[in-house]
Formats: structure tokens, C-alpha cells, sequence
């Protein structure tokens, strides 16, 4: 049931792949009419829209905020894991510090009186016989060599816990631009009425759709309404002109969103021209 004959089925399963990739966002804002799964890129199946108007099978939709979910659980654990290793970092290296510390004390303590005595001492050996100098080593380089390797690895986990908990662990809706948080409480049933496959109709005066109308859901009953529907019967009545049942307010309607459109009809040749590159990579 293709109705854009610029896309093959090959083309369309390879925007499938990587679902954050800018290839497939490319994909998806050139080619999705608004009553298509921005994940499927097919008709809806039983339509669900997010609270910011993005439309998704409710198959599609389920399954991607699971795997997030199931991501999530993931990157908490590790990150538990990380945390536990940082932290066991942290004593292992106070730990040597001290050892160190009463070593070279020891050490100094042989050598001389004092330790600081002992330490004028050590560098004193040091630099007059170089022979004795991996027995008696300066303090400060004896410390940082040991240290080193420790330090950078610490680093380097800090670093990646960091970056980590920079990216917040709840599910988003990923196909959104830019993402923002989706849970499953966001999403509403739409009732798509459709003359035919390619032709979405306004539930409440059957004007044809398209992803030029500005149209809108109705949350408590699902209807798909077109602006002049809400206008001028929904909004002044606070009436359903689909089912007649009264409405509270407007926070009842979620707009629906055609991002991309203004994208793929100023650039057309552009795209086509992309299309083309993506169809032979
Ligand atoms: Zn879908
Ligand atoms: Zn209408
Ligand atoms: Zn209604």
C-alpha cells in the first residue's frame, strides 16, 4: 500500500535500521504522512498519539518504550557497578597512600633521626652514589609513580559515570525532535477514519486530512477533528460534534504534530537528491 513511489521497500526497511541515526530522521520527516507509525513508517495500527501529538501503532510505540525500559534497567546497574568500583578505588588508594607513608617513614627512620631529617638524607644518597638510587628513591617520585596508573584509570571512570548520568534514565519519545520524556500514561487512542488507504477523513465533517490541516484528538473520545471543526463547533459548545458528548475544557485536545512537512516541501530537490545517496549506500 505505498503511496510515495520515491521510496522502495528496501530503502524503507533501511531507514528501519538504527533507530537514532540522522539517516533515518531524514527518512521519516521526507516521507511520513501523519496517520503513519513514526517508528513503522506504515498505517497505524490501533493509533496511539503522544501527549505532544506523534502518532505510533500501539505495537510500535509499546515495544519501543519497553526496550527503553529494558535499557534503562540496564545502565542503572552498570552504573551501580561502576559507582562500587570508584568507591573501591577511592580506599584501595588510600590505602597504598598510607602504606607508602609508613614505609617511607620506616625508611627514613633508618636512614636518619627525623623524617624530615631521614628525607634530606634519602635525596642526599640519591644524587652522591646513582648506584644506591633504586634503593634510596626522592619520596615525591617513589609516590607518583605508584599513583599514576590509578589516577588515570579513576579518571577515566569518573568520566564515563558522568557522562552516564548526564543522559536521564526515563523513556522518551525518540522520534520526537527534539526527544522529550514519554510514558505510557502520554499516549491516547486515536480513531482513524479513513475513505480509503491513502485518504484520512475529519471524524466530525469529513473534510479530507493531510499533513497541511491542522487538525486535532480529542482524548475522551478519540476523534480525529480538523480546525474549523474545533473552531467553530467543539471549542463554542464544549460539544463533541463526532459523539455529542460534552467536553470539560480545552486540555481535553492534543494537536497533532506534521513535523517535517515544511522540511521535505522547501527542499524537495534536496531530498531527492539524499534519497538518492542513502538508496545507493
Ligand atoms: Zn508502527
Ligand atoms: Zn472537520
Ligand atoms: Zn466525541
Amino acid at each position: 500500500m505505498s503511496n510515495n513511489p520515491v521510496y522502495t521497500y528496501h530503502e524503507k526497511q533501511h531507514f528501519n535500521l538504527g533507530a537514532n541515526s540522522r539517516k533515518r530522521k531524514i527518512g521519516i520527516e521526507s516521507i511520513r504522512r501523519f496517520d503513519h507509525c513514526a517508528l513503522c513508517l506504515s498505517l497505524a495500527r490501533d493509533a496511539q498519539i503522544t501527549h505532544r501529538g506523534i502518532i505510533y501503532c500501539k505495537e510500535c510505540i509499546f515495544a519501543d518504550l519497553l526496550s527503553q525500559k529494558q535499557e534503562i534497567k540496564k545502565t542503572k546497574q552498570l552504573l551501580k557497578q561502576l559507582k562500587q568500583k570508584r568507591k573501591e578505588m577511592d580506599e584501595g588508594a588510600k590505602a597504598v597512600q598510607r602504606d607508602e607513608a609508613v614505609e617511607a617513614f620506616d625508611r627514613a627512620q633508618r636512614v636518619g633521626g627525623g623524617l624530615s631529617a631521614g628525607l634530606k638524607k634519602v635525596e642526599k644518597t640519591a644524587s652522591d652514589t646513582q648506584n644506591n638510587t633504586k634503593e634510596t628513591p626522592k619520596l615525591p617520585a617513589f609516590w607518583l609513580s605508584s599513583l599514576q596508573p590509578n589516577l588515570t584509570d579513576k579518571e577515566a571512570l569518573t568520566d564515563r559515570i558522568r557522562e552516564m548520568e548526564s543522559t536521564p534514565l526515563i523513556t522518551m519519545c525518540r522520534q520526537a525532535s527534539p526527544t522529550h520524556p514519554l510514558a505510557l500514561k502520554d499516549l491516547h487512542s486515536v480513531n482513524l477514519k479513513y475513505a480509503d488507504a491513502d485518504t484520512v477523513l475529519c471524524s466530525g465533517c469529513d473534510k479530507t486530512l493531510s499533513n497541511s490541516s491542522t487538525m486535532f484528538v480529542t482524548k475522551s473520545c478519540s476523534s480525529l477533528l480538523c480546525k474549523y471543526c474545533i473552531d467553530t463547533l467543539y471549542l463554542p459548545s464544549l460539544q463533541c460534534p463526532k459523539c455529542d458528548s460534552k467536553v470539560d475544557k480545552e486540555e481535553d485536545l492534543i494537536k497533532v504534530s506534521v513535523e517535517g512537512t515544511g522540511f521535505a516541501g522547501g527542499g524537495g530537490v534536496m531530498l531527492k537528491k539524499r534519497t538518492g545517496t542513502i538508496g545507493l549506500n
